[in-house]
């Protein structure tokens, strides 16, 4: 089968649905699509049939209101379309009703206390502006998830509302501008995704990775990535026959993965797919993750999504590249040829610099948890300080610009001003891996997600941010008589005011945690630091004039967040407990008595036994301290039981559980270290990392 073929032959896409549909259907679901208007109940039980036609004819005979709740995952409840009629047999049935509004039992998601458990019920609505897919047989319907009165309970709906503010705020500016042909303006985006991939076989050995899905022991590999050998080397047999199958369930999804390769560490790889719409790209990145699990599973392998899988290696992450697009089809971070399209690029810009400085606090919020804070700052990702590459180029030209001043290009000097606008350097060649928010050529790349988390939080943050931004600049766009000047003060009070947010060097050294320090940006190191800003009061005042969150969804996601981080974290934690003391323990004690008869029998034959006497009593010690830091953090996780407030929980799970791990993990890396590697109960980090030929 050739791949144009398969390509997206289970999305009930245009195609699909021109040939499902009657035209007049055809244009009022369109229709209802672009204008964000309910759907008329007659065309949603013929799209409805249709929909179930179309699958069935795929083999599906279930569906599922797919939805994703605050969590991050997915969640799914199947239905089969089978329904009785007299006679006893069955007829294959959908109603336009369950197609539009689903009523899942969601007691089980969390809700950040938005729900009373005696109002459990949620209900899920069909989201039409992301297509229905086929997956193991089930017909999926995207669709948002609330509660019955109207609170967002997932991702997908406050990424709607942001998409819906930010096409208003955006198209304003367009008319001011004079772009009256604009009538919509839409996010694009390209979410790269890195992962690692291990022998199926030897991780299941380990009750770590089983269970949390990364190593919470282990002594660093003698090999470990500084050979850089790894990066865009040739990609081993297995892993190059994973990423074929990978490539084909994604392409049937309609999912345009694109470009494959190994990244720094050993056994890491990335994926990106050709950007689309954000609603989209949130969509396929979710089945992206679900998929390549499954596929590893099939080949043996397994694949790690968390974010710091093994210690003293780097960690996953994901590039949110996020940019603006016109329905004229103008990349509205794209540098034009010309000066007018400059000033609309250059007031584009700003937005988002300004943005990204003013609601600096909520952008890293956005990606805080437990995984991703072992990631970030750790001198492998971006700092936890939000600050924005632009390049020197841009930088430069940004600063001739507002001073009127001369301006170099490669042999060119050209005088910049309000009146004169010259070519601005397109594709700068300057790029700078190490930070957050890195413009690159026509898009902001945002380097600071986490593999495992869902794009929707940050897309939503950083659109309703530009929106502000956006807003504020139309209104001085609309008092002024002469635009471009206005453009110019723009710029100027831009980069006056949150001109310390560009920092174009190195975000990985320690001079720059100290620089950004003494201009005021703000170093949120961990999930419980960052996660309270989402409800300080300039940003609850934000989402709620943007009608993209209220106070009681903010307050709902704080929460949630913070009880994710905890209850992740105390997972890990009992996990490290049962390792330690059911095997870990008794190894170093095995392995140590071994030491120990070897010394007598030396003894007893009068060789010195010196070097084994002191490892003995080197193992005894640090096996001590694995049995005492194990009963330590055991009681530390007993008392965090007793905590009921979120805040109050996470906190205490940074300061005094993380530390504990820490310390017991050390204790028993070191007794690793000095043991036999046959009598250590778990498979070495050399195993995990390079065992996949
Ligand atoms: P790099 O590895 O240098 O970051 P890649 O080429 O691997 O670059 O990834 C770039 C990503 O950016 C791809 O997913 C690509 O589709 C995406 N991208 C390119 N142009 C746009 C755009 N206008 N809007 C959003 N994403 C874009
Ligand atoms: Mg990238």
């Amino acid at each position: 089968m050739s791949i144009p073929e398969i390509f997206a032959e289970n999305v009930f896409n245009e195609k699909a649905m021109k040939q499902a549909l009657s035209p007049e259907v055809y244009r009022s679901l369109k229709k209802a699509v672009n204008e964000n208007e309910p759907l008329d109940f007659a065309v949603a039980q013929e799209v409805a049939d249709a929909m179930k036609d179309w699958a069935i004819s795929k083999g599906a005979t279930h569906y599922t209101h797919w939805f994703q709740p605050m969590t991050g995952i997915t969640a799914e409840k199947h239905d089969s379309f089978i329904s009785p009629v007299k006679g006893g047999g069955i007829i294959m049935e959908f109603s336009g009703k369950a197609l539009i509004k689903g009523e899942p039992d969601a007691s089980s998601f969390p809700n950040g206390g938005i729900r009373a458990t005696f109002e459990a019920r949620g209900y899920t609505a069909w989201d039409p502006s992301s297509y229905a897919f086929i997956k193991d047989n089930t017909l999926c319907i995207p669709t948002a998830f609330c509660s019955y009165s109207g609170e967002a309970l997932d991702k997908k709906t406050p990424l709607i509302r942001s998409l819906e503010t930010l096409n208003k705020k955006a198209v304003k500016v367009l008319h001011l501008l004079g772009k009256t042909d604009v009538n919509k303006v839409l996010v694009t985006v390209g979410a790269e995704q890195e992962y690692f991939l291990i022998d199926r076989e030897t991780a299941l050995k380990r009750d770590d990775i089983v269970f949390t899905g990364r190593t919470l022991f282990g002594a660093n590999a003698p090999k470990g990535q500084e050979l850089g050998d790894h990066y865009f080397g040739a990609i081993k047999p297995r892993v190059k026959s994973f990423m074929e199958s990978l490539n084909r369930e994604l392409w049937k999804l309609g999912i345009l993965a694109k470009t494959e390769h190994n990244e720094v560490a050993p056994a890491q790889h990335e994926l990106a797919p050709i950007f689309t719409l954000v609603n989209t790209a949130t969509d396929h990145n979710q089945l992206t993750m679900e998929i390549m699990k499954k596929i590893a599973e099939r080949h043996g392998l397994m694949c790690l999504l968390a974010e710091k899988p093994f210690k003293g290696v780097n960690g996953s992450g994901k590039h949110n590249n996020w940019s603006l697009t016109t329905d004229t089809g103008v990349n509205l971070l794209d540098p034009g040829e010309t000066p007018a399209e400059n000033l609309q690029f250059l007031l584009f810009l700003c937005a988002v610099l300004k943005a990204a400085d003013e609601y600096q606090d909520i952008l890293r919020a956005s990606v805080a948890s437990a995984g991703n804070d072992h990631r970030l700052g750790a001198h492998e990702a971006p700092p936890a300080i939000i600050s924005v590459f632009l390049g020197d180029d841009l930088s430069n030209a940004l600063n001739a610009f507002i001073n009127n001043d001369t301006y170099r290009t490669g042999k060119s000097v050209m005088r910049l001003g309000a009146k004169i606008l010259p070519p601005l350097p397109k594709d700068t060649t300057d790029r700078n891996r190490t930070s957050p928010l890195a413009f690159t050529g026509n898009k902001f790349e945002f380097r600071m997600v986490g593999s495992n988390d869902s794009i929707a939080d940050c897309n939503v943050v950083l659109n309703t941010a530009v929106a502000e931004s956006l807003d504020l600049f139309a209104k001085e766009l609309e008092n002024s008589k002469n635009i471009a000047e206005a453009v110019h003060n723009i710029v100027a009070k831009t980069l006056k005011e949150n001109g310390r947010i560009i920092f174009n060097g190195n975000n990985y050294s320690d001079e720059w945690t100290k620089e950004a320090e003494s201009r005021g940006l703000l170093n949120l190191r961990t999930t419980p630091e960052a996660v309270c800003h989402y409800t300080d009061s300039k940003n609850v005042e934000l989402f709620e004039k943007h009608k993209v969150l209220s106070i009681v969804e903010l307050n709902a996601i704080e929460k949630v967040m913070l009880d994710n981080y905890s209850r992740i974290v105390k997972i890990e934690a009992l996990t490290m407990i049962d390792m330690a003391r059911k095997n870990i323990y008794p190894a170093i004690n095995n392995y140590s008595s071994k030491v120990l008869s070897t010394a007598m029998l030396k003894a007893s034959n009068g060789i010195d036994n010196k070097t084994d006497t002191t490892l003995a009593s080197k193992l005894s010690a640090l096996s001590d301290g694995v049995f005492e830091k194990a009963e330590e953090l055991s009681a530390l996780v007993a008392k965090s039981n007793t905590i009921t407030d979120s805040k109050e929980l996470a906190y205490f799970i940074k300061d005094e559980v993380l530390p504990c791990m820490e310390s017991l993990r050390s204790f028993a890396d070191n007794a690793q270290m000095l043991t036999d590697e046959k009598d250590w109960p778990y498979p070495s980090y050399a195993k995990l990392l390079f065992s996949v030929k």
